[in-house]
């Protein structure tokens, strides 16, 4: 799926790194509202085949019920990877990823409630929404009617253009789409929590993962070592199924009951049609009725992942077994803090490899190559105290 390798992408020069930051500023000159606006180091791609590399994006000022955040910490998420390569089609220029962001409030609005300057603070992958559907009214933003605004590749009502993410110096979110994060669990380690963590623990819940329920999950990446660790805090025996022998160890070590090497029939046979549920956490192309069969009579196989290409099943699959192949994306902020709080009581982490923003391009290959335990996470120091290229 990486079709383009990372010889064959262009690095930037000085001239490409100056239309990224005229091209940055211009979405300010297209906006449709008037606010301040700060200038910040980001980092980010101006095309599918290109390398990430810093750039400048503005920010606004906080508006009456905004929080400013210093970002500390931003995890690198599949899906960051999946956009900035235009995997999925969509992906508008500049692109600057990062959804998992954990930081400190500088700044707030004049009625801004829920933080107060030096709280930490927390943004996942949405930073608003229409409100007023009945989704939104619900709580589950995450499938509002109109749209809800993504925290990368959404239009920006604010500024014009698009939203940028959290490889960034700063973002500034209404705090209505900001979290607490408990001050009990490591900051750094906590920021996957904000898209790992709840879109596995999103459909746990919904699906009923519960002490008597047999989960099993698919591909030990960030979100699928995140869906073990919750599976099992919620009290179900929990299965692996990897692809990776490597991974055994980790597997029982996040909580994982039994450990299946995917690549071998004798051993997927031992849970052919035993799951009450399946969390299918792969970022590329597999065998869907290879999983499907694992299900029981009424058993649900949730697709999380979200590969690029389209996955093929078959109706027999589903058909004498009543099965359920279903989807689930992120969740709705009051639930994303519920996951938060959950995970402050069961102390629950994600496993990460710190990294500093100028080691992005080759994360991502790494990502790739499933060479990460289990998520890495940039150091926002690292972009704060560099320079852009061009400037002196
Ligand atoms: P990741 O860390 O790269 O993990 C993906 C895992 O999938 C790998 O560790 C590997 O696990 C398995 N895998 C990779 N290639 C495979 C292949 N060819 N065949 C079988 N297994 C393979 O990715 P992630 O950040 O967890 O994200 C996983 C997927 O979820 C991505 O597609 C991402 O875009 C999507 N996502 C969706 C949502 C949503 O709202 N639904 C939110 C976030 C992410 P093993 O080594 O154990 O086999
Ligand atoms: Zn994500
Ligand atoms: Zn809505």
């Amino acid at each position: 799926m990486n079709k383009v390798g990372l010889k064959n992408r262009l690095v930037f020069s000085s001239q490409h790194i100056k239309d990224i930051v005229m091209e940055a500023t211009k979405t300010k000159a297209e906006g449709a509202t008037q606010v301040a606006t700060i200038n910040v180091k980001a980092f980010g791609t101006a095309a599918a085949n290109a390398d990430l590399n810093q750039l400048n994006i503005q920010r606004r000022k906080p508006t009456t019920h905004d929080v400013e955040i210093e970002i500390l910490y931003c995890g690198v998420c599949h899906s960051d990877l999946h956009t900035a390569r235009n995997e999925w089609h969509g992906t508008i220029y500049p692109c600057v990823p990062g959804h998992e962001i954990v930081g400190r409030i500088v700044s707030v609005g004049n009625a801004v409630t829920k933080f107060k300057i030096g709280d930490h603070a927390a943004v996942g992958c949405m930073v608003d929404s229409c409100r007023e559907c009945q989704y939104c009214k619900d709580g589950l933003e995450q499938y509002c009617e109109t749209g809800n605004v993504l925290t990368y590749n959404s239009p920006d009502k604010f500024l014009g253009g698009h939203t940028f993410g959290g490889y960034s110096e700063s973002i500034t979110v209404d705090e209505g789409f900001v979290l607490h994060v408990p001050s009990n669990l490591n900051l750094a380690a906590a920021a996957p929590l904000l898209c790992a963590g709840i879109t596995t623990y999103s459909p746990l819940k919904y699906w009923n993962a519960s002490p008597g329920k047999k989960v099993g999950v698919v591909g030990i990446g960030g979100l699928g070592h995140m869906a073990v660790k919750l599976a099992k805090a919620m009290g179900a025996e929990v299965i692996v199924f990897t692809t990776s022998a490597s991974k055994f160890d980790d597997a029982k070590r996040l909580g994982a009951n039994d450990v299946i090497l995917s690549k071998d029939a004798d051993q997927m046979a031992r849970y052919a049609g035993k799951l009450h549920l399946v969390i299918d956490c792969v970022s590329a192309q597999h065998d869907m009725d290879l999983y499907l069969s694992l299900l029981r009579v009424d058993g649900s196989l949730v697709l999380v992942g979200a590969p690029e290409h389209p996955l093929p099943v078959a109706a027999f699959s589903l058909i004498p077994f009543r099965r359920h192949f279903a989807g689930s994306t992120i969740g709705g902020i009051q639930e994303t803090q519920e996951m938060l709080d959950f995970c402050g009581k069961h102390n629950i982490v994600s496993d990460i490899e710190m990294i500093n923003m100028q080691q992005i391009n080759e994360a991502y290959d790494r990502l790739l190559k499933g060479d990460v335990k289990y998520r890495f996470v940039i150091n926002m120091a690292s972009l704060k105290n560099s320079k852009l290229k061009n400037q002196s």
